[in-house]
């Protein structure tokens, strides 16, 4: 009976993520210990494409115009179709790598390695890339990559994300970035305070109404936002005043309503105290995560050959959001969920940073690098399932 090529093909990239896992956990712990933030990765974009490169990969640098983004190549047996693994590396302001983007970025480059490292050419018509994606904390680096032309020609995409629990599949909510500032007069706080108005009276009302608002929109939407400019010094009315949100919801169409009712409560609150407001909407829309319930298959069914559990959702934490969304809705795409923390840590904490660098971070990291691989190999081997998860994208709906 001959073998089976793919499952050959399988069990060697498997082993060479476990053979690499040494390496790719001392190069997670290192980018751990060096957070970059969105656009400044220069470190990590370094070390992964070095790393990738060694392995045998093809690598590119500075891909899209972005000088932190990278793509590396394995060429498989001739022309056929690219599915590409996408690599995040970026860190959060003040609290590190609190999203866990040092696992996602040695998942995503362990596979890409592990299949140069084993097969030395990918032994299926088409190729695999990694896709270094800068800047997903607040910089919407893959929509930026994706206008770049970055992602033309990729047939489908995926990465894994670490999380409280494995899950093939959770939704995303869409999100428009608003910025708004409030314009009064300055004046002495305390000898003249008549003679200003007060830029910080309109934001903390702009606060109120938000919160006013809330009870009367959808449970799954989100509002939330930071001041990042409440006055210069307590003994001057505040001329000036600055904020940012962001305004999430499972649906484009709602978030652009919550927009529609953020600018009324922002022109309320300008009326009330006599200031004039700027609301400034970032262009760049997150979409939210297109299933692909073709493509999160096979993941799953990966998962199981390496016997890595998948956790059932226990529906404690809401959604966040990801620029992965944008790609989601232009090619088929998937973004599971690994475990690397124990459950109910939420993202963005310190716990959590603490766990992305724990020997539980190090199993996600191995487990995630051989799902993507042997995920890849699969939709390359085999054109039914690369036609399905196609045909499921353009249907519109998961299955
Ligand atoms: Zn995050
Ligand atoms: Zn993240």
């Amino acid at each position: 009976m001959a073998a089976d090529p793919l499952d050959e093909a399988k069990t060697k990239v498997a082993d060479a993520v476990d053979r690499l896992a040494d390496e790719l956990e001392k190069l997670s712990l290192q980018i751990h210990a060096n957070p970059e933030l969105c656009f400044k990765e220069e470190k990590a974009s370094a070390w992964l494409t070095g790393f990738l490169e060694k392995q045998g990969a093809r690598i590119e640098r500075g891909v899209g115009g972005l000088p932190t983004a990278f793509r590396a190549t394995v060429e498989g047996t001739g022309p056929g179709p690219t599915v590409a693994i996408m690599a995040e590396y970026d860190a959060l302001p003040n609290i590190g790598h609190a999203c866990g983007h040092n696992v996602i970025a040695t998942a995503g480059t362990g596979a890409g390695a592990a299949i140069a490292a084993a097969l030395g050419k990918v032994p299926f018509a088409g190729r695999v890339q990694v896709i270094g994606t800068p800047a997903e904390e607040g910089g919407a680096g893959k929509v930026k990559l994706m206008e770049a032309g970055v992602f033309k020609g990729v047939d489908a995409a995926m990465m894994i994300h670490g999380r409280c629990g494995t899950q093939v599949w959770r939704p995303s909510l869409g999100i428009v970035k608003v910025k708004c500032d409030f314009f009064g007069k300055a004046s002495h706080a305390s000898s003249w305070p008549w003679r200003g108005v007060n830029a910080l009276n309109a934001m903390i009302q702009l606060f109120v109404s938000l919160d006013q608002m809330r009870q009367q929109i959808k449970p799954d939407a989100r509002v939330h936002g930071i001041i990042t400019k409440g006055g210069d010094q307590a003994n001057i009315i505040p001329e000036h005043t600055a904020s940012e949100f962001y305004l999430r919801a499972p649906s484009k169409d709602y978030c652009q309503e919550l927009l529609r009712r953020f600018e009324g409560c922002a022109q309320g609150a300008a009326t009330a105290t006599g200031c004039t407001v700027k609301v400034t909407a970032d262009p760049i829309i997150h979409d939210p995560l297109k299933p692909n319930f073709a493509m999160a298959t096979l993941f799953g069914q990966n998962l199981e050959r390496i016997d890595f559990p998948v956790d059932p959702d226990d529906g404690e934490a809401g959604y966040g959001s990801t620029d992965c969304g944008n790609v989601s809705q232009a090619l088929p795409t998937i973004h599971p969920y690994i475990r690397i923390s124990p459950d109910g840590i939420p993202g963005h904490s310190r716990e959590f940073a603490e766990w992305a660098k724990s020997p539980l971070a190090r199993t996600g990291m191995v487990a995630g690098a051989k799902a993507l691989a042997l995920t890849a190999l699969d939709l390359l081997a085999r054109p039914d399932e690369l036609k399905r998860a196609k045909e499921e994208f353009e249907r519109g709906v998961g299955g």
